[in-house]
Formats: structure tokens, C-alpha cells, sequence
């Protein structure tokens, strides 16, 4: 008997129902087998973003490069899948980090010093920047965007040049839209405990030391990038044999409905070839399905796009839909360049760079994927990727394979000098991307968890909610079984 439907096999997914699993075998979920776990997924193939292709030596990824490895439960994940062996680590070249800006590539110092040295702000910039200590701190509680928060307390210099490409290459974001509180709570908590960046930062590090660790940056939690040896997708590949959840895949879940005494009804639209030949995992909202189905389970996890969720659950509670169809995805796509070393001319040791808006250029910024992680490309080959797209230039979900690959050599040669012909271009392209914070995140969180305590059984899961990144989907896989148990316990006592 079917007990708990999984919508949607990304990580999140994925994740949630390995740790239901574990969950099973502690005797925590008494009378559940893991095949009474059922995750529907609507691509023809598991991963969700979290999918690495191999070919001819390289090694390519859809959608993340890899983890920090400063998350306790991906690294718990890790274990508990036996993967420790397989993690490899980014090279030291993964701190060095450029910027194309004022027509050049320019290294971005780390050390304070540095940076104020640098020639990446003028003179007025820096002393604005120098300012911030004395800038009083904001206490009113309220939401408020990303750049607003940064021009109050650095200026707006470093607005355009530094946080607006930092945030294009973290969430392919707007910098005006974002929610600080959704996408940047810990320098929210900077200024709101501290009354500062640099107060908070120094009394963090302080902290750090008397705890014998590393102290983080302002926005996060520092940490060193890894991935495995098959690439990112060795994680959801894993997480898909281990989990022993029934698996369906190519069926794209249209309807989540409550049935009365605690059992909900899946309802499902079967299309095999719903995003075969493209490398859009979006689904289709209009293909035409092959069959329809249902299973009736007593709990349902949504690890879907946050808008999937809400169109799943419009017909029956349209303030929750409104809740999650608030958060939008932005376009994105990558395209990966390969090339022969000895053609590649230019600087390629190090992470790779980014771009502010106001070069005018459409590309987000350019990984140097084999610089950090050597044997994702064959010896003697590099490996580029370009990132395109974002919240700010929505006309980019419109963009075929063949233009966006044009625009990635455009952008190569234009910043990089790199003319050479690509001996491999691979275009992942993501319609319907990363999810966007906007302002209100946080308050409409706190009303949908109100809402889902109303509806017992029902959870919702993945990069919409507390954070975008796979160390977030993760720790919130671990924390969606915990309801799930707690759920089923409920159940029991009520029976
Ligand atoms: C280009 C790119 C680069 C990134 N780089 C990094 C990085 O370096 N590090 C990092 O930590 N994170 C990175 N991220 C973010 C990270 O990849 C994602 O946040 C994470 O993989 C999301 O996992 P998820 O399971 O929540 O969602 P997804 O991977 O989107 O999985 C959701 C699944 O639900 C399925 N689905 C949708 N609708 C339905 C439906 N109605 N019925 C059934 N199934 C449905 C989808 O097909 C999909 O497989 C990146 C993302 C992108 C796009």
C-alpha cells in the first residue's frame, strides 16, 4: 500500500525519500515499507538540475557544479550513501575569483586591505565602503530588497560592481527584487544583531575563534566547493538506488487532492516523451498526456518548483496556490565550452569571473570548470561554463541552443579573448530556472507553514522555500522526514 507520494525527483526529492528510508529501518515509521514510498517525477529521467553528463572524458554538469562542505547534512548524506570515497575537492585555484569590468578581467581580492587597494572601486567607492560602520542599522523588522539593504550601508558603487553580479551568479537574480530577508538572511541578522556588516563580521570571527573554527563570510557560511568523481548527478544517481522508493518517471503530477480521513489523491498525467530531445527539463505544461493516473497515499511531499505545487493544489485551496505561485523561477541556461589548451589563450587559473549589468554584456559570468575540478575535462582540454539568462532578462528563456551558444562564443571571445573553435559545446537550458525570493519571502514561509499545519500530511520541499542551494535541499530533506514521522504519529494517535 502506497503511504507517501513524492512529487518531483530532484535532490529534494530524492534526498527526502532516502531519508524516509533511514527513517523506515529505525523503526521510527512502524508498518511502512520504503516501497510504500512513491516518488513521481515528470522528466524522463531523475535529478531534477542534479544531473552530470559524461562524454569522451568530460564531464558535464546541468545544473550545479557541486556543494560547500560547510553543511553537516550533506555531508551526513554523504556518508550514510558510502560516497565519501568519491568527493573531490576544488583545487586552491577556486579562490581566486575575477571580474570583467571597465572592459578587462580583474582579480577580486579577499583580504579587506587588498580589496580597498584594488582599482576594482574609484576612491569616492571605497571611502563609502570605509563608511559603513558608522551607517545606523535599519530596526524596523520590515522586508527590503537586496540593493536596497546594500546602498544603504555600502553605497552604490559597490551595488553595481560587486553585489549585482555576486547575486546574478548565485540566483541569476535581481538584485532590486530579491527579498534580503529570503535570500541573504545572515547579513540581514549582520545588521539586526550587530548593527553592522563589519561589527557582525568582527564579532563572528571572534566567536569563530573562541570555538577553534573558520569564520565565514558576510552573506554565508564559507566552506570549500566539492564535488564526486562522476560529477554532481553521482549524488541524485546514488540517492536514486538507495532510497527504495517506488520510481516513476515521465508522469507529471497535475493534481494534489485531500480525501477525507487523512488520505490525499495524487493524480497524475503519464507523457514519455515530455522533455526527451531537449535538454529543458521544464516540463511542458501543455503536452498532450498518453495516460492518466492516481495513487492515494496518507502523505504527500511537494519537491516540485514551488509554482508546480501551487497548480497542483489551485482546484481545491487557492490562498495556499497564491502562497507558492509567488515564487517565480528566472531563466537560466549554461553552456559548456570545451577546448584544446594549447588553442585556449588567456587567463583560465581560478573560479572563473562574473559580470556586472552595466558592462552591457548578456552573459552572467564564465566558470573555469577544469581549473578547479582538473578531471572534469580530458588532459590538455578546458572546460568553460557560460551562464546566460537570469532574472533580468526574461527574453532569455526564449533563447533556441543555437543562440545561446553563439552568445556564449560571443561573450568568450569579447572577455576572455578565447577565438578558437570549441572542440565540444554542450546548451543546458532551464526555462524555468532558480527560484526567486522577492520581497515578503520570509512572511509568506511563515503563512504557508501556518496553512500546512491545517493540512496534516502535506509538506513541501526543495530550492523554493529556505534556500537554492543543494546543502539547503538537503538539510530540508532531513527535516521533511522529521515531519513525515511526526505526521504518521499524529495518524496513529488519532486512529
Ligand atoms: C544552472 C544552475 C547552476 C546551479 N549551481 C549550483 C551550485 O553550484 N551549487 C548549489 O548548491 N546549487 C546550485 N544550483 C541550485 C541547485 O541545483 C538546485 O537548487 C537544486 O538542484 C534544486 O533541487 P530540487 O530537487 O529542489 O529541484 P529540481 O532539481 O528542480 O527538481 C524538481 C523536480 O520536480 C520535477 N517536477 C516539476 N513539476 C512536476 C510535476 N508537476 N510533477 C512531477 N514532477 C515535477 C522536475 O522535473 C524536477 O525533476 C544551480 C542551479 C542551476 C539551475
Amino acid at each position: 500500500m502506497a503511504r507517501l507520494a513524492i512529487v518531483g525527483g530532484g535532490v529534494a526529492g530524492l534526498a527526502t525519500a532516502f531519508c524516509v528510508r533511514r527513517r523506515i529501518e529505525a523503526g521510527q515509521l512502524p508498518g511502512w515499507a520504503p516501497g510504500d514510498v512513491v516518488v513521481i517525477e515528470a522528466a524522463p529521467r531523475l535529478g531534477g538540475f542534479c544531473v552530470t553528463e559524461r562524454a569522451d572524458g568530460w564531464l558535464l554538469d546541468w545544473g550545479p557544479n557541486g556543494f560547500l562542505d560547510n553543511e553537516p547534512a550533506t555531508l551526513r548524506l554523504v556518508d550514510e550513501l558510502g560516497l565519501r570515497a568519491s568527493l573531490r575537492r576544488a583545487t586552491d585555484a577556486a579562490g581566486d575569483r575575477y571580474l570583467f569590468l571597465r572592459g578587462r578581467l580583474r582579480p577580486i581580492p579577499m583580504r579587506p586591505g587588498a580589496f580597498l587597494r584594488s582599482d576594482l572601486l574609484s576612491l569616492r567607492g571605497k571611502l563609502r565602503l570605509a563608511c559603513e560602520p558608522l551607517v545606523p542599522a535599519k530596526r524596523d523588522g520590515a522586508d527590503e530588497s537586496v540593493a536596497s539593504f546594500a546602498r544603504r550601508r555600502v553605497g552604490d558603487e559597490f551595488v553595481s560592481t560587486l553585489l549585482d553580479p555576486m547575486i546574478s551568479g548565485v540566483y541569476a537574480g535581481d538584485v532590486e527584487r530579491l527579498s534580503l530577508q529570503g535570500a541573504l538572511p545572515k547579513m540581514e541578522a549582520l545588521e539586526r544583531e550587530h548593527g553592522g556588516l563589519v561589527r557582525g563580521m568582527l564579532a563572528r570571527r571572534r566567536q569563530a575563534r573562541r570555538e577553534g573554527r573558520a569564520a565565514a563570510g558576510p552573506g554565508g557560511p564559507g566552506g570549500v566547493l566539492h564535488t564526486f568523481t562522476d560529477g554532481i548527478g553521482a549524488l541524485t544517481e546514488r540517492l536514486a538506488r538507495e532510497c527504495g522508493a517506488a520510481l516513476m518517471t515521465g508522469c507529471r503530477v497535475m493534481a494534489v487532492r485531500p480525501r477525507g480521513a487523512g488520505r490525499w489523491r495524487v493524480e497524475y498525467a503519464a507523457d514519455q516523451t515530455a522533455g526527451a530531445g531537449t535538454r529543458d527539463t521544464t516540463p511542458e505544461r501543455d503536452a498532450r498526456p498518453a495516460a492518466t493516473g492516481a495513487v492515494e497515499v496518507d502523505q504527500v511531499v511537494l519537491a516540485c518548483p514551488a509554482r508546480e505545487a501551487a497548480a497542483a493544489l489551485a482546484a481545491w485551496d487557492e490562498a495556499l496556490a497564491a502562497l507558492l505561485r509567488a515564487v517565480e523561477p528566472a531563466p537560466i541556461a549554461v553552456v559548456s565550452l570545451g577546448y584544446d589548451a594549447a588553442a585556449f589563450d588567456g587567463p583560465r587559473d581560478g573560479f572563473g569571473f562574473l559580470i556586472p549589468r552595466k558592462e552591457g554584456i548578456r552573459t552572467l559570468g564564465v566558470l573555469w570548470t577544469s581549473s578547479f575540478f582538473p578531471f572534469q575535462a580530458p588532459p590538455g582540454k578546458v572546460l568553460l561554463r557560460v551562464m546566460i539568462g537570469g532574472a533580468r532578462d526574461p527574453g532569455s528563456a526564449g533563447l533556441t541552443d543555437g543562440e545561446a551558444s553563439r552568445r556564449a562564443l560571443a561573450d568568450v571571445a569579447r572577455t576572455m579573448g578565447v577565438r578558437a573553435e570549441p572542440e565540444l559545446v554542450r546548451v543546458f537550458r532551464y526555462r524555468e530556472g532558480i527560484p526567486q525570493y522577492a520581497l515578503g519571502h520570509r512572511r509568506r514561509l511563515l503563512s504557508l507553514a501556518e496553512r500546512l499545519v491545517g493540512l496534516p500530511g502535506l509538506h513541501a520541499t526543495g530550492n523554493s522555500y529556505r534556500g537554492i542551494s543543494v546543502n539547503h535541499c538537503v538539510k530540508d530533506a532531513y527535516e521533511t522526514a522529521g515531519r513525515i514521522v511526526a505526521a504518521a504519529g499524529r495518524e496513529g494517535v488519532g486512529a
